[in-house]
């Protein structure tokens, strides 16, 4: 029975039998995996503060042919978001651990999905503010997947979008679409304002650490929540638990 060892970002856990955990984690080498680690729910595991969903650890894992489920000898935190200064941050690395599970493939490996979840991680420990943070994840997580509608010309005429000009998210979210072709009969909730197309421009060149310094505004980051929520709810097979909390969370104080 080999034994793995890996970088890994812990998902999510749930109970298993008496006193065990089931872990989902994503490692950077072979993807997503699933294993049990003995007896983490007994005070003074040898898992305590390593299965908080988003942390980074290392970990080593016995793993059997035809098997789903591995065997998880330790993990080891590298970074928690329980490190994190900001109290609202740890509800929201839940909500990126989630989405991070609903994305990855089982034991496929994807650099850049890893990479996503540990750079949004080190941001969150810097402890800057959740909420460009949450809007910019959300761009790179779509835009991985290859689901993030082009932003320069418009989905139905193929006009371009211009520069200083907002569009709307097409109700398949196939694409973003001129004012004259949204036309009259659409709502206009799935608008992004020109500011708000510009932090989805910018987003692609800046890290996780740099999305508060792109300057979004509380209603800018409001666009782009509802825009984004539109299109992981096309995109996902199932609504996410974790949406509910972020939510509440995500009305700016005014
Ligand atoms: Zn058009």
């Amino acid at each position: 029975m080999p034994l793995h060892t890996a970088d890994a970002l812990v998902l999510r856990t749930y109970k298993l039998a008496e006193a065990d955990r089931i872990v989902v984690f994503l490692t950077r080498d072979r993807g997503k995996k699933r294993g049990v680690a003995p007896a983490a729910r007994r005070p003074r595991s040898r898992f305590s503060g390593a299965l908080e969903p988003l942390t980074e650890v290392r970990v080593a894992y016995f793993e059997k042919e035809q098997r789903e489920l591995v065997s998880l000898n330790y993990a080891e935190p590298v970074r928690s978001p329980l490190g994190t200064p900001n109290p609202e941050a740890l509800a929201y690395s839940a909500y990126f651990a989630e989405l991070i599970d609903a994305v990855a493939a089982d034991a496929d490996a994807d650099e850049r999905l890893y990479r996503l979840g540990t750079a949004t991680l080190e941001a969150i420990t810097e402890g800057g503010p959740v909420l460009p943070l949450a809007r910019y994840f959300e761009c790179w997580l779509l835009r991985l997947q290859g689901v993030y509608p082009p932003d320069v010309t418009c989905a139905e005429c193929g006009a371009a979008l211009a520069a200083g000009e907002g569009a709307f998210l097409a109700m398949d979210g196939h694409g973003f679409v001129c004012r004259r072709c949204h036309g009259a009969q659409g709502t206009d909730d799935r608008y992004l304002s020109a500011r708000a197309l510009a932090f989805v421009r910018e987003a692609r060149r800046v890290g996780p650490q740099d999305a508060a310094g792109l300057g979004a505004s509380d209603d800018v980051l409001r666009e782009l929540e509802v825009a984004h929520r539109a299109l992981l709810g096309v995109h996902l097979d199932r609504p996410l638990k974790s949406t509910r909390v972020v939510q509440a969370l995500g009305r700016p104080s005014r």
